[in-house]
């Protein structure tokens, strides 16, 4: 096996840097973060490439074309992880990009192109609640007041990153947009059971789902459990528990343009919350996803009205806030058949399938053309959780993808 059982190797060595040892944790800007980070320094050089850490503490790699005005592809993942993570989640993406560098410089072959190759230090936003900062910073779209968020210790994001050795004010100087970056591509896990059921051991995003999310609050009115009649009371929880089922309802059904959506309630919390009284107050949250956008905002619509039409129905009050929306991300047509061409020269079935995951490369738009590769994810599609799998087999296959994929992309004359 040229790659698999060595990537394999290399993402049990880096699930080592955890902040809570046996479970894997690794947030932004921690000494995890540094070990991680040092770790697939050591892998890029070895490699091949010039690699060294950017203001935000992103790992960047580079795999120079012959020609220095040589255009830019772009591929890497996430290197931290949510709590009690799996060892593939991010990582995968980071070290099949490793390994195809490893093989081309291994037999001295330069691309038309520079091959960039990032670890990503915060996707997941566990320890500042800021997802993606990395990559957006790279895409344009960094917030500075992200600089002033803090962790559960009070420490801010700006303080933490000068601790490291970045450069708080460095974001700017980070945005990819309107330079030389022509595709940006994106290996990972599944994180779902769709290839493990079709036994397949990788397939081509779509798009990636966007998202939006709300907060909810329902208010009642508190009685005595005893002696309340039924029919006189303004229960909030009884009436929040019919708007989750309302939201599993419009979300299982095929969304504006037959798009598929999934809708989740995830957080519910009663007050007063006692055995013997009826709830009064109830705040609880949504959240609902699709790669189509316009699906989305009419499914957003259709709940809102459904909650409308319960909360009046059963007297209480409801009020629900949008309070995040992220858009879909497309990936490009001839990148997604490019990646078909090389999964039919490894002999394996081409499948194609939207993520409902976000990823680094969903904030990438608007730099460059963006592809993402999906690999079969064990254990019943399990992911954020320790027992997500992967097979040696099928790290090997999506790295041969990946090798062959970069040896036949041309970049665009420009
Ligand atoms: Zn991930």
């Amino acid at each position: 096996m040229r790659f698999g059982n060595d990537i394999l190797r290399q993402a049990d060595a880096l699930a080592a840097y955890t902040e809570d040892p046996p479970r894997l944790t690794r947030t932004y800007l921690t000494s995890q973060h540094r070990q991680a980070g040092n770790f697939l320094l050591g892998l890029m050089r070895e490699a091949g490439m010039e690699a060294s850490y950017d203001a935000l503490g992103n790992v960047v790699g580079r795999y120079r074309a012959k020609d220095p005005a040589a255009p830019v592809v772009m591929s890497g993942s996430h290197m931290d992880s949510v709590r009690d993570a799996g060892r593939y989640d991010g990582l995968f993406g980071i070290l099949t990009a490793i390994a195809c560098v490893r093989d081309l410089s291994a037999r001295g072959k330069r691309l038309p192109y520079t091959f960039e190759v990032v670890a990503f230090g915060d996707e997941e936003g566990v320890r500042f609640g800021v997802t993606l900062s990395g990559s957006k910073a790279m895409g344009g779209s960094f917030e500075p007041s992200w600089l002033d968020a803090k962790d559960a210790d009070g420490t801010t994001l700006r303080d933490a990153l000068t601790a490291f050795g970045g450069d708080p004010e460095g974001w700017r100087a980070l945005d990819r947009r309107g330079r030389e970056v022509v595709a940006y591509v994106e290996s990972h896990i599944e994180q779902g059971p769709v290839l493990l059921n079709e036994g397949l051991p990788v397939g081509i995003v779509t798009a990636i789902a966007g998202g939006s999310r709300m907060r909810v609050s329902v208010t009642g009115l508190a009685g005595h459990a005893g002696t309340v009649p039924m029919a006189a009371r303004r229960d909030a929880l009884a009436a929040a528990a019919e708007m989750a089922l309302a939201v599993e309802r419009i979300a299982s059904q095929p969304g504006k343009g037959g798009a598929a959506l999934v809708g989740t309630v995830g957080v519910m919390k009663v007050r007063p919350g006692a055995i013997n009284v009826i709830p009064q107050d109830v705040d609880f949250t949504v959240d609902l996803r699709s790669a189509d956008d316009d699906a989305r905002h009419a499914a957003v619509a259709e709940v809102r009205a459904s909650f409308d039409a319960i909360a009046a129905r059963r007297h209480v009050k409801v009020v629900a806030d949008v309070f995040y929306e992220l858009d879909a991300a497309p990936c490009d047509p001839a990148l997604q058949d490019a990646l078909a061409a090389s999964i039919g020269r490894q002999r394996v079935p081409v499948r194609r399938l939207p993520s409902g995951a976000g990823h680094d490369a969903m904030v990438f738009p608007p730099v460059c053309p963006i592809a993402m590769l999906f690999v079969r994810c064990g254990a019943g599609g399990i992911s954020h959780h320790p027992s997500e799998t992967m097979t040696a087999e099928d790290a090997e296959i999506a790295t041969a993808v990946l090798l062959d994929f970069l040896e036949h992309y041309a970049p665009p004359k420009r």
